[in-house]
């Protein structure tokens, strides 16, 4: 299977878990709700912020420390390699809070879902994130802001809003072929992104090993790891 890329294609990429899969890091649920051996509802709330931020920050901090550890894979090249073919007409939407991305090459980016690689306050004090790498050991290690509220990880937890809707919904309808990649369509908005795009009109393009739940609103479904199957996938005309 090839995907021809046109001169005047805009292309939209999705990615979620799936594509850092490869590079040692667990998916979201891979088969039993689990993230790392932990339920995310526990984890990845406001409300587990508040009842328990010792065990949020616990498991964000040994996020930080795995993917310090993992590589991107064929499959971040890939995007990196294709971003750099397509200038001004390559947008990339990433759910994941990695920065394997970035680490193969792209720049034109945006992370939906938050950064491990940052911090901020836990008020809404109006200060901007911080680039945070630390893995902390206990709660009395993690820093407080100016203000003196505690810093939180950088991350949208379930029932809050992901970052730069506005410019995802804009590059959604300027583009004429979306791409992807290793994701349950199981956490909205990012499951709609699809319907969005048949709307504008694009074709619409899914890469992993099995259909997501919204394998309906594909043009295309091809079916592989994501290492073995982006690179070499695209033909450009
Ligand atoms: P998910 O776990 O719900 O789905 C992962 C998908 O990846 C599955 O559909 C699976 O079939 C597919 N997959 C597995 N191996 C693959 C491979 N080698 N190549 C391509 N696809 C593969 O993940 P999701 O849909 O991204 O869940 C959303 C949430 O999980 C996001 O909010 C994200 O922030 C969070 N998350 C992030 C990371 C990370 O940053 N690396 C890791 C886990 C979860």
């Amino acid at each position: 299977m090839s995907i021809s890329i046109s001169p005047s294609d805009r292309v939209f990429v999705l990615t979620g878990a799936g594509i850092s899969a490869e590079s040692g890091l667990p998916t979201f649920r891979a088969s039993d709700g689990l993230w790392a051996g932990y339920k995310v509802e526990e984890i990845c709330t406001p409300e587990a912020l508040r009842r328990n931020p010792a065990l949020v920050w616990d498991f964000y901090s040994r996020r930080r420390a795995d993917c310090a550890r993992a590589a991107p894979n064929p499959a971040h090249i890939a995007l990196a390699q294709l971003e750099a073919q397509l200038p001004g007409r390559f947008f990339l939407c990433t759910q994941n809070v990695d920065d394997l991305h970035e680490r193969a090459g792209s720049h034109h980016l945006v992370h939906m879902h938050g950064e491990l690689a940052k911090s901020r306050c836990e008020h809404e004090c109006g200060r901007l994130p911080v680039e945070d790498h630390a893995v902390y050991a206990s709660l009395d290690q993690v820093p407080h802001c100016a203000c003196g509220g505690r810093m939180r990880p950088h991350i949208v937890f379930f029932g809050e809003i992901p970052f730069e809707m506005r410019r995802i919904e804009r590059e959604i309808s300027e583009s004429t072929l979306m791409l992807v990649v290793g994701t349950s369509g199981s956490v909205y908005p990012a499951a709609n992104f699809v319907h969005w795009a048949r709307q504008a009109g694009a074709r619409t393009v899914y890469i992993g090993p099995e259909p997501p739940l919204n394998a309906s609103a594909f043009t295309h479904i091809v079916e592989g790891k994501a290492g073995q199957v982006l690179p070499g996938l695209f033909t450009l005309a």
